[in-house]
């Protein structure tokens, strides 16, 4: 789960991760009021959206005054604002942060994301803050400095002095910086995040090391210990499909395919993928409707599915174990006689009572195809959807 840069930032305070006094806005006279609590003049006024790159796209503006805060809230709010991480049909603004403006010396750069080839975190820092971190590590990989941390033993002190120093940070610098990465590894441990990035992490004029940007990814596994962080979801960020499937406990990723995928287990998921890939064909989203296939689940599943008007055909792949394949197939009919479904459905259901299954498909009045093995659904499927079938 994602949140804002607002509500990053409310977490860093609570942690001592030092950021620059600012107030969300949702409106022009919000954004106005809270500039006038600002204790200088200078402000920033950043677009609130779950993408990077604002700054390129327009959407974090420098203002001197209440009259230039008010014509930048009146332009922000409602645009549609398009970076390198949104599309090409950007997101609307519907949230601003007012923020004193800080005087930059250095943009720097730190975040915190797991190694899953070492089953440790992974602290990265790099002095070069401030641009697309993405092609720093691809153009440049030697500039940025990682430091591996241990669940169990926390980021050493040692090892934060040497990130600091690593920066080439100096007096002062060294003591605020430590201080910040300490607090960060704290925020990523306690709030079981998943990445946690700064960009950038500056050094003021004044030698004060503050975090002016804020991006969290929270471990949707750990959110039902954090029901606080729960709180702070913008449903209004996420793909309604996705937001929609998670309402129904359903694993739900559109991709951009046209072969709509129905299957039980995220393992069984990704290999129908593979299999529709190798037969030529892509897939348009990834579904694990996970142990109960049961009608309700598939309706919904299948509702899901063709709400993407990109789906050409729908390959639904079951294993029973656990669940019989007869109850599956009748969940299936069951469905789809409510569901007005325009394109070629293609089953296969493998395991305990499959061919009990096959026969109930067959003698339904429902057009289904039966698939004889996963290779000959995704032959199906994929010939299907290029419009071979019908
Ligand atoms: P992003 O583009 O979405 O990552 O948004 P950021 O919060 O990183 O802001 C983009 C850029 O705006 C930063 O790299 C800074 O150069 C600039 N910026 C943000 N806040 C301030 C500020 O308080 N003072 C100054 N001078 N520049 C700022
Ligand atoms: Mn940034």
């Amino acid at each position: 789960m994602k949140v804002h840069e607002y509500q990053g930032k409310e977490i860093f305070r609570q942690f001592g991760v030092v950021v620059p006094e600012g107030y969300p806005a949702f409106s022009i006279d919000e954004a106005v009021a809270n500039y006038r609590k600002l204790p200088g003049d200078l402000a920033v006024v950043k677009a609130q959206i779950h993408a990077g790159g604002r700054g390129k796209g327009g959407g974090v503006k420098l203002a001197h005054n209440e009259k230039e805060v008010r014509d930048l809230a009146r332009n922000m709010l409602g645009m549609q604002l398009v970076t390198h991480q949104t599309g090409p049909a950007g997101k609307q603004v519907q949230r601003l942060l007012v923020e004193a403006g800080v005087r930059i010396a250095r943009e720097l750069y730190a975040g915190i994301v797991l190694d899953r080839s070492t089953g440790e975190f992974v602290f990265m820092v790099s002095t070069e803050g401030g641009i697309e971190i993405e092609k720093v590590s691809q153009k440049t990989p030697d500039k940025i400095i990682k430091e591996w941390i241990n669940p169990g033993l926390g980021l050493r002190g040692y090892q934060a002095r040497k990130l600091a120093f690593a920066l080439g940070l100096e007096g002062a610098q060294v003591k605020s910086a430590i201080k910040i990465f300490q607090s960060l590894w704290q925020v990523f441990y306690n709030k079981d995040c998943s990445l946690i990035e700064i960009n950038p992490l500056v050094v003021t004029e004044d030698d004060q090391v503050i975090a002016l940007d804020a991006k969290i990814n929270f471990d949707d596994n750990g959110l039902f210990r954090h029901s606080e962080i729960k709180e702070l979801r913008d449903i209004t960020e996420e793909d309604p499909a996705e937001a929609e499937a998670t309402k129904f406990s359903l694993n739900y990723i559109k991709l951009d395919g046209n072969v709509g995928c129905m299957v039980n287990g995220a393992g069984l998921a990704m290999a129908t993928m593979d299999i529709i890939k190798l037969n030529g064909g892509e897939p348009a989203n990834f579904l694990d409707v996970g142990g109960v296939a049961n009608s309700k689940t598939v309706a919904n599943g299948f509702r899901l599915i063709l709400s993407d008007p990109n789906v050409k055909s729908v390959l639904i792949n079951i294993f029973g174990g656990i669940v019989r394949c007869d109850r599956v197939a009748a969940g299936i009919i069951e469905a789809l006689s409510e569901i007005d479904v325009k394109i070629p459905v293609i089953i296969r259901l493998e395991g305990t009572n499959a061919q009990e299954a096959a026969r109930l498909l067959k003698e339904s009045s429902l057009q289904f195809k039966v698939a004889k093995s996963l290779q000959d659904g995704a032959e199906q499927a994929v010939k299907a959807a290029a419009g071979g079938a019908k």
